[in-house]
This record gives structure tokens, C-alpha cells and sequence, in this order.
């Protein structure tokens, strides 16, 4: 048994191959049949003829419906006019199941494409989608790995808000309530007192009310936190995990990208290190961009957008002034009221796929803070212990993987990054 991209080639050329999978296409006239078999790797063209199959079975084959599965046994010929240049005339089969007639057909509305994601999964389009968002997890985990980073798994289900009210989701929990995790940073932040360099992979959960292109309420978060890192340093490292999943995917899926549609040659030039541009001096820009925002302004999606068009290549903002921000940040010791804190903004008016920075380690200031944002220091006192016992300068990050996924892939909405999007309106299937 063989996938069908280790049979494409030459080798096999006059050679008999057994292939399993599903219909994609078919094609009859009359005495010969043509039948595109697709399975995870690609497809290949199928002939069926009389020749080869007794009449009933030639019947059969010849009258299938697209999805019905399959196992052949027959000859490739190398042959042009096939779609992927190799033609395979069946000498066996086996039916494993007809269909009735599949649902999905072409130029069906995006809800309706919803409704059906789980049998949507199978195009080319989305089979190549999850293919660079597997190359793209992994490359994360890998690049922490190779830098001697742990792997840590935090808990989902917490009782202390990380990102702010306005999103949190709140769930039974027998007789009490819990939140839905927004980000692991505080847990993260809890584990580099014994293991000083860790990162996760988990779901982030967001009640996101506003429906814009780039939230989900369930996304997947990888964050990273490192002691004794400046704001600077962790930059670093950043720009060069960037650069490292971009280039993973050029090397590993450049036929996927290939059936996205996406420009592989500007992908190759994504490299570190990154601009990395002040949010006064951005907020100038935009000014003479004529975007209409000034220092001061909040930037979300569309503002984002607008900046981003104007750039190649992804941008660090930094130095935001403190009340854009929640209140871990550490103020920058120059200027108090601007934080030693990071966006990292895709090209191409794609935006914040990463928000990272230095946290406040010296617990007076951080008791300051949290009575500013109005938060209940007895809900913290785990949080606030970490400065009380050996604090230690340190940063970390979150980036949104299905973000990066929507970028690198030039995506239009990020309900395309990932397979089961879930959104104010959505939780099925
Ligand atoms: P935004 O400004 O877009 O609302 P945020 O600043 O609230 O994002 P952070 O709290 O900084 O987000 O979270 C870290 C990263 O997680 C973001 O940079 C983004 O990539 C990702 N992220 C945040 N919220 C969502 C969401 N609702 N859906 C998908 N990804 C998200
Ligand atoms: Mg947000
Ligand atoms: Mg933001
Ligand atoms: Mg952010």
C-alpha cells in the first residue's frame, strides 16, 4: 500500500501500485472511466475500462459519487493530460463505501460551508490549510525546545482574570463559578522560579462579543516566559521564532501554499530582525499616513489595518503609554508613563499576532497598579507571592496561533485559520 505522493513519479512508471482513498472527481464516456482519487498526500488520475474489469464491476466504478471510498490495485503510466502527470489503470478494487450524493459542491455560501466544516475539512483548500497550521505548531514548540525552554501545562479552568472583565467566560462550577482561562501568563510566570525558561500550547477562551475578522472566543495561545529577560532581549528571541515558523512553512509546505494561492517569495524574505518602532513615533507616522489617530488613541483591528499596509515586513510597537495596557507591565524607569511592552504587528494590514513585554517585579509598584485597575489584591495573593520570594526580572508573551496562521496564509478571516471556529454565533459543529 502506497500514498499517492510517493507513487508520482517516475520510478513507478509501468509499475503496479495499490492506492486507498476517495473520490474527487469523475469522468465517463462510455466504455473508459476516469476517476481522480484523492487521499491525505494528493490525488491521482484512476482509469477504469472493460478491458481490465468484468462488466459488473466496471458498472459499479464507473457510476461512483464523489467522497466514496476506496483500495485499488493497478498499472501507472506517466501520461500529460493527467491532472498530476499519472494515470493508474485499475486492474481490482474494493468498495469500502458508495455515497449518496455528497452535499458539498462548488460555490456554496460561507454559512453553509460552515455548517458543513466537518465534511468541508476534506477540500484541497483546507486540507493544505491544516497541513502549514501543523507545520506552524510544531516549528513553535520545536524552536523552544531547541533553546533548552520546558513545556508546561497550566491550568484552564481558573478563578483570577489575566486579560481584563469584558471577556471573560464564566462556567458552573458546582456550587461556584470559574473562568475559562484567557491566557497562561500568570501560571507561566508562577513556573520560571524552578524552571526559568517554559512555554505552553493551550486554548485561550474570550468572550468576544464584536464580530470582527480576527477573533475567535476559543483560540490557541502559545505563550512563552523567561526569567531575568529584559523587554529587549525577549524581542530577540521573538523576531528569530518568527522568522523560524515563517521559513519551517516555505520549506515544508510549499505545495500547499501553492494551492492557497500565497506568494512564496515574499514569505523566503521574512527575516529578523524586525523594526521595532515606538508607539509615538508610529502614531506620527499615521499622522502623516492620514489615518486620523493621535498619541493616545487605542489601536484595534481596523487602525491596525491601516497601519500595516504601509509595511513588508512585521513591526514591534513599543513603549505604549500604561493605560492602553492591563496592569503587569513594567513602566519604562525613563518615562513612567509609557511600558516597557511590545506588539508584534503583521504585514500586509494584518496586525497584532503577538502581544509580549516585561512584567512589573517589585511588588509595591505591582500593588499600585492593581489598585488602579480597581482589582482585588486577595484574588492575587499567589500572583503577588512571586515578588515577595526571589523576584527576578522577567518577560514573556502570548501569540495567537490561528493569527499567524491567518497571516502567513493571507487569509481573510481568521474562521479560516482553524477547523471548527467558534464565535459568538457558532459552537457548531
Ligand atoms: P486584540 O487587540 O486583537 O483584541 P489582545 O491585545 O486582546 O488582541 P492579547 O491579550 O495581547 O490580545 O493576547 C495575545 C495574543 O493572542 C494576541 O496578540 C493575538 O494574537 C491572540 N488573540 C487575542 N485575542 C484573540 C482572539 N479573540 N482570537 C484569536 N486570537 C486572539
Ligand atoms: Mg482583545
Ligand atoms: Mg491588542
Ligand atoms: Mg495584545
Amino acid at each position: 500500500m502506497s500514498y499517492i505522493k510517493e507513487v508520482l513519479n517516475d520510478e513507478y512508471d509501468g509499475k503496479s501500485v495499490h492506492l486507498r482513498g476517495w473520490v474527487y472527481r469523475t469522468r465517463s464516456s462510455g466504455k473508459l472511466s476516469f476517476i481522480v482519487l484523492r487521499d491525505s498526500t494528493g490525488i491521482i488520475q484512476l482509469l477504469a475500462s472493460t478491458k481490465k474489469l468484468p462488466e459488473n464491476k466496471y458498472r459499479e466504478i464507473s457510476s461512483l459519487t464523489i467522497e466514496s471510498s476506496l483500495e485499488i490495485t493497478g498499472t501507472l503510466r506517466k501520461d500529460e493530460r493527467a491532472p498530476t502527470g499519472y494515470e493508474v489503470e485499475i486492474e481490482d478494487y474494493i468498495l469500502y463505501q458508495r455515497n449518496e450524493n455528497y452535499p458539498i459542491t462548488k460555490d456554496q455560501g460561507e454559512e453553509f460551508l460552515l455548517d458543513n466544516r466537518h465534511l468541508w475539512l476534506r477540500s484541497r483548500e483546507f486540507t493544505a490549510t491544516m497541513k502549514v497550521r501543523s507545520t506552524v505548531f510544531k516549528a513553535f514548540a520545536d524552536f523552544y525546545f531547541n533553546l533548552g525552554y520546558y513545556e508546561v501545562q497550566p491550568p484552564l479552568m481558573v478563578s483570577t482574570a489575566a486579560e481584563g472583565g469584558s471577556t471573560l467566560f464564566k462556567v458552573p462550577f458546582f456550587d461556584e463559578e470559574v473562568y475559562l482561562s484567557q491566557s497562561s501568563q500568570f501560571y507561566l510566570e508562577t513556573m520560571i522560579f524552578s524552571l526559568e525558561n517554559v512555554f505552553t500550547i493551550s486554548p485561550s477562551f474570550r468572550a468576544e462579543k464584536s464580530r470582527t475578522w480576527r477573533h475567535l472566543t476559543e483560540y490557541w495561545h502559545a505563550e512563552a516566559e523567561a526569567a531575568w529577560l529584559h523587554n529587549e532581549e525577549m524581542m530577540q528571541v521573538e523576531e528569530k521564532m518568527i522568522e523560524y515558523i515563517v521559513q519551517e512553512v516555505v520549506k515544508n509546505n510549499s505545495e500547499d501554499l501553492q494551492t492557497l494561492g500565497r506568494d512564496i517569495e515574499f514569505l523566503k524574505k521574512i527575516r529578523a530582525p524586525f523594526r521595532k518602532i515606538r508607539y509615538a513615533d508610529l502614531m506620527k507616522m499615521a499622522e502623516d499616513w492620514g489615518l486620523g489617530l493621535k498619541y493616545g488613541d487605542d489601536l484595534g483591528a481596523d487602525e491596525e489595518r491601516a497601519i500595516m499596509v504601509h509595511f513588508d515586513s512585521p513591526i514591534f510597537v513599543t513603549h505604549y503609554p500604561s493605560y492602553l495596557k492591563t496592569f503587569y507591565h513594567k513602566p519604562d524607569p525613563e518615562n513612567p508613563s509609557e511600558i516597557l511592552c511590545h506588539d508584534l504587528l503583521a504585514p500586509e494590514g494584518y496586525g497584532e499576532i503577538l502581544g509580549g513585554g516585561e512584567r512589573i517585579s517589585d511588588l509595591d509598584t505591582l500593588l499600585k497598579r492593581m489598585e488602579e485597575y480597581g482589582l482585588e489584591k486577595e484574588n492575587y495573593y499567589w500572583y503577588l507571592d512571586l515578588r515577595r520570594y526571589g523576584s527576578v526580572p522577567h518577560s514573556g508573551f502570548g501569540l495567537g496561533l490561528d493569527r499567524l496562521v491567518l497571516w502567513i496564509l493571507h487569509l481573510n478571516n481568521i474562521k479560516e485559520a482553524i477547523p471548527y471556529p467558534r464565535t459568538i454565533r457558532r459552537t457548531k459543529p
